[in-house]
């Protein structure tokens, strides 16, 4: 295993620098960690006790992956939480192979701007909007 340093290839045009991915990092720890508290709070709220015993498990997430954990709830008021908290844990995965803040479509480093504004961010905002145009074209046409 390479460690990050070495992995990160400088002949790509603006890195991103360790301190900035390093701050981006604890952005997202800390939105992971309202968003697992919130999960909590919903579950404990449904006053159900598969659900109750859930939330205990969400506090103490460990090795487990939280978006795993609870996907198969179908709970609609946690549906949104979880899909951000997937799009954490794929933010910590890309941080992981050295591809945070690198364009999934066009491989362009994204700006710091946007990636502060929006750090779970996948594409760059020309990329963003064009899949989002095609994404709303498949479903207009859908009938
Ligand atoms: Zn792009």
């Amino acid at each position: 295993m390479l460690s990050a340093r070495q992995t990160v290839s400088r002949e790509e045009s603006v890195m991103l620098t360790e301190y900035q991915i390093e701050a981006l990092k604890k952005k997202l720890d800390e939105r992971l960690d309202e968003l697992c508290e919130e999960v909590r709070r919903e579950l404990l709220d449904t006053e159900d006790q598969t659900y109750i015993k859930l939330a205990g498990q969400v506090h103490d997430i460990g090795e487990e992956s939280v978006a795993d954990l609870l996907v198969d709830l179908q709970l609609k008021e946690i549906e949104r939480h979880i899909e951000e908290i997937k799009g954490i844990e794929a933010a910590f995965s890309r941080i992981a192979s050295a591809k945070f803040g690198v364009c999934i479509d066009c491989q362009v480093t994204m700006e710091l701007e946007r990636l502060e504004a929006y750090p779970i961010a996948k594409r760059c905002h020309r990329c963003q909007e064009n899949h989002e145009r095609i994404y709303a074209g498949i479903n207009r046409s859908s009938m």
